[in-house]
């Protein structure tokens, strides 16, 4: 057993704690959300962080190929026999004028990490490398997840890989082609229930505890874990520097709250000077966390959260029947289930929040598209998320910004044919019908 590392309950006035050998994904004395923690001095962290830099060269160790586990001193909860990858984190930072000016940023200074290049095509693969090596050293034979479409092929992915049986949760609303077409064909058992994401969440858990199949949802602490590989990519694509603010799509809030733990545990180890800014962008439909935060003054408060703000805000969803809505589906969600890690986040990283509408969302994955190497919609959040804070002025044009796109553009092919071909955003692109007549094609040509 691992000594370096353990789990703790992140209500203070609880602070249990368990070792990693246990699957518990809720504290079991006051139910609130666990954490993995490290017990620093015992793990041989690097001096500095571009000594990470030195595993490129050990490219055939597939520990040092992967994206997150060439960093794994940083979440060093398992031994390497356990370790799970099939290449995750591959992915890179592109900094990208012409999506820049679009936001009214300066020249070189805005950066975006296309998460959408792993292997699953989202940025899920980073946090199912680590959750998959927790299962593997707890020795999971099932495991399941609910999903708004990109957790459920990367786990359908990983289980495969793995040799574990898997199913797979989703709702009857909003679920992108793509994502779905993924599940099965990487041979999930997929369950569609009658319900939206926030249902699915629910049964999922009370499935998992009657069945004991392992839970691979974002409050597994597990997952959390791995994705805070994403920011050391951010920091290694820009030189080992930190960027001045990173910029993220709020659904379940398990980004927000994995990069804000990054940056707070890398301050604490020496290892960077500052820690950056974070905006998460809501989509104004599914805009939970921007009224908690922005209209009811919900803060992290040192971990006593005002509960009372929560369960009132709830109560008030419940009995306007009310369901999230956007084009955005990996977004769609109103009860994130990380709301406390992410107001710690905003804590650590002195955060904003800010919703944007679903044409504005559209508007600006045709821009990243045009320019850049595209990505789904809930991605684009954080683009048009940007263009609201330059406007304010939150953001200055000078200032080294990453976007985190957190999905491949082919994830969501419907939206894309519909924005272009019905001619419905500013930026639509549609084929342009023609005779089979070569004189007539020729004069099309422009
Ligand atoms: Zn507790």
């Amino acid at each position: 057993m691992n000594d370096s590392a353990y789990q703790k309950c992140i209500n203070p006035a609880c602070g249990a704690e368990f070792d990693c050998g246990q699957s518990l994904f809720k504290c079991p004395a006051c139910g609130e959300l666990l954490d993995v923690r490290y017990n620093w001095d015992k793990v041989k962290v690097p001096s500095k962080l571009n000594d990470f830099a030195k595993r490129w060269a050990n490219r055939e160790n597939p520990l040092d190929f992967s994206g997150v586990w060439r960093f794994r001193e940083l979440l060093n909860f398992c031994e390497d026999k356990y370790k799970v990858t099939i290449g995750e984190g591959q992915t890179i930072l592109q900094q990208n004028d012409a999506v820049g000016q679009y936001v009214d940023m300066h020249p070189g200074c805005l950066y975006l990490q296309y998460e959408g290049l792993n292997p699953s095509g989202s940025f899920k693969d980073n946090g199912m490398a680590a959750a998959f090596s927790h299962a593997m050293m707890v020795g999971a034979k099932s495991c399941a997840c609910a999903s708004t479409g990109n957790t459920s092929a990367s786990v359908a992915l990983y289980a495969h890989h793995c040799g574990l049986k898997c199913t797979v949760f989703i709702g009857s609303g909003r679920i992108a082609f793509g994502k779905l077409s993924q599940g099965m064909d990487y041979g999930a058992q997929t369950i569609q229930i009658r319900g939206d994401f926030d249902d699915c969440m629910r049964q999922v858990q009370d499935v998992c505890a009657k069945l004991g199949l392992y839970l691979l949802n974002s409050l597994n602490p597990f997952r959390l874990e791995g994705q805070k590989a994403i920011m050391y990519r951010i920091i290694e694509g820009l030189g080992w520097q930190v960027p001045d603010w990173i910029i993220v799509p709020g659904g379940n809030l398990g980004n927000s709250s994995a990069f804000g733990k990054a940056f707070a545990e890398l301050k604490q180890l020496d290892l960077i000077e500052r820690i950056p800014r974070m905006a998460i962008i809501n989509a104004t439909g599914a805009d939970t966390l921007t009224e908690l935060v922005n209209n009811k003054k919900l803060t992290w408060n040192d971990g006593k959260v005002n509960q009372t703000i929560i369960d009132e805000y709830y109560a008030d969803l419940t009995a306007r029947n009310f369901s999230p809505h956007t084009c955005a589906s990996a977004i769609e969600i109103s009860r994130p289930v990380n709301l406390k890690k992410c107001l710690r986040s905003i804590d650590v990283c002195n955060g904003v929040v800010r919703a944007v509408t679903d044409e504005e969302i559209c508007d600006a994955k045709a821009i990243i598209g045009k320019f850049g190497l595209g990505c789904e919609p809930a991605s684009a959040a954080t683009i048009a998320g940007l263009k609201h804070l330059r406007a304010e002025g939150v953001v200055a044009a000078d200032e080294r910004v990453a976007c985190v796109l957190t999905g491949h553009p082919l994830k969501d092919p419907n939206l894309t044919i519909n924005y272009h071909k019905d001619k419905k955003g500013k930026f639509s692109n549609p084929p342009i019908e023609a005779p089979n007549d070569f004189e007539e094609i020729v004069k099309l040509i422009k």
